[in-house]
């Protein structure tokens, strides 16, 4: 599972290959915003083409993966970041696929 000290580099990989939901554009760029009133720093995603602005919500990140599969001992699932253009965030969720075996 992603430890907290692998989440920079894990949301600056996923925005390198994701499009704005508000322009399509390919490839947000990360942000890390310190001098905001809140206890930590925030992470925004930015769109350099449209100027788009996306908060990413940390405490989507899952705790664990899932049930262990009972036929092969694999999780199927991986981590997922979407960003929405109507709420500005970006998400991370769990995607599951089924068993190949
Ligand atoms: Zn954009
Ligand atoms: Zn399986």
């Amino acid at each position: 599972m992603l430890k907290p000290s692998d989440l920079l580099q894990d949301v600056q990989l996923r925005l390198s290959t994701m499009a704005c939901p508000s322009c399509r554009t390919r490839g947000l760029d990360l942000r890390i915003r310190c001098d905001l009133d809140v206890n930590e720093c925030l992470y925004l995603a930015i769109c350099e083409d449209c100027s788009a602005e996306y908060w990413i919500d940390r405490d989507t990140l899952p705790d664990g993966m899932g049930d262990i599969c009972r036929v092969c001992g694999s999780a199927h699932c991986s981590l997922t970041l979407s960003c929405d253009a109507m709420t500005h965030r970006c998400a991370y969720g769990v995607s599951f696929t089924p068993c190949p075996h």
